[in-house]
């Protein structure tokens, strides 16, 4: 029996794609062989790789002056590559600190640079978005941001107004909102929320910045983003199973009408437990308004026991993973693009139970 999941990563997937992978578990596409059975370098599995990049492309409307890169690490990685590649010439790069994994975005860049944190929203226990604007170093190589917050549940829904080129950290928003990539000079995301199963990690950065010229000089060969942008990310063996999963994900993205329709449906999702939370005398949410995520809702009944019985009663209930992060404690739903309404419908319905109890 599936389970309600909202899980804040690796998170759910659709059933669909489930269904269809299954399916083609011992034969793709007349193959005879899985994806992850079968050689990078060959037709079979190169039309994969390059139908998955294209897909992203697609969705994303990415202009042709980007490399569309599939790499290994994690988000966590790149927060050590981005400095790296970054900051061979000019040394200097400001990060908004917007939580845990701006935080860590930081904590790793420093090392490498003059590394500023021009905003941060500690001050509130990360309940908003700092407006950096008027605190970026014009002459910065860059500035990071984490457009969407994981464990705090607020996104960013405008950018600092800055001529510094943006460095942002997608992992748990990415492909739920149409932006302009143009905006951004790197975008990078884990797979394991929105795009596919964990194991493959997306960068999405413009041409001109790839180059070795840019990066540190201690800069590891596999960290240098040129390393596999020369090779359409086949420089050495690929995460093939993994990047199989993301185009069966992008394909079904991109069936249901792509990222503006998606848009519309997490909206919805999140507007329902919103309001639901809003106008509920148990739960609470404490992010400013303005800045609330789309993918991640974090809630609580301020009670930690009553939120410690909400979890116990919600996985008897077959709702898993619904306790907030152990350094926020609470609770958050996850609405990542496989959460269906059907499943929010269902959470909503054991939530009001509950409360009626309470
Ligand atoms: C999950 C997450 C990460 C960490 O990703 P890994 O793939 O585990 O390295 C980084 N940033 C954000 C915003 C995340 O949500």
């Amino acid at each position: 029996m599936r389970v309600y999941n909202f899980s804040a990563g690796p998170s759910t997937m659709p059933i669909e794609v489930l269904k269809q992978i299954q399916a083609e578990f011992l034969d793709y596409n007349g193959s005879g062989m899985n994806p992850m059975e079968m050689s990078h370098r060959g037709k079979v599995y190169d039309d994969i790789h390059n139908e998955a990049i294209n897909l992203v492309k697609d969705l994303l409307f990415v202009p042709d002056d980007y490399y569309i890169l599939l790499l290994q690490g994690g988000a966590t990685q790149q927060f050590e590559a981005v400095p790296m590649n970054l900051l061979g010439k000019n040394n200097k790069a400001d990060y908004v600190n917007t939580g845990h994994w701006s935080t860590n975005a930081i904590k790793t860049a420093m090392p490498h640079g003059d590394i500023l944190e021009v905003a941060s929203s500690k001050d509130k226990n990360f309940t908003y978005i700092p407006d950096a604007t008027n605190f970026i170093r014009p002459d910065a190589r860059y500035l990071h941001i984490t457009t969407n917050n994981t464990i705090r549940g607020t996104r960013f829904t405008k950018l600092p107004k800055t001529n510094v080129p943006i460095v942002a950290d997608m992992s748990s928003n990415i492909l739920s909102e149409v932006f302009p990539v143009s905006d951004y000079a790197v975008i990078y995301a884990g797979a394991q929320k929105n795009i596919a199963c964990a194991g493959v990690t997306l960068v999405i950065v413009k041409k001109e910045l790839v180059d070795n010229d840019y990066t540190l000089p201690y800069t590891p060969l596999m960290y240098k983003w040129k390393t596999q942008a020369d090779k359409n990310s086949l420089y050495n063996t690929c995460p093939t199973f993994n990047i199989y999963v993301m185009m069966r994900m992008l394909q079904h993205l991109k069936k249901q009408g792509g990222i503006s329709e998606i848009y519309k449906a997490d909206k919805e999702k999140a507007d329902k437990l919103y309001n639901f939370i809003d106008n509920s005398k148990l739960y609470s949410n404490n992010v400013n308004p303005a800045d609330r995520s789309l993918m991640n809702i974090v809630f609580t009944t301020g009670n930690e026991e009553t939120d410690a019985q909400f979890v116990k009663e919600a996985t008897a209930a077959n709702i898993i993973s619904i306790k907030g992060h152990k350094s926020v404690g609470g609770l958050r739903a996850s609405l990542y693009n496989a959460m269906t309404m059907e499943g929010v419908d269902y959470l909503l319905d054991f939530m009001k139970k509950f409360e009626l109890k309470k």
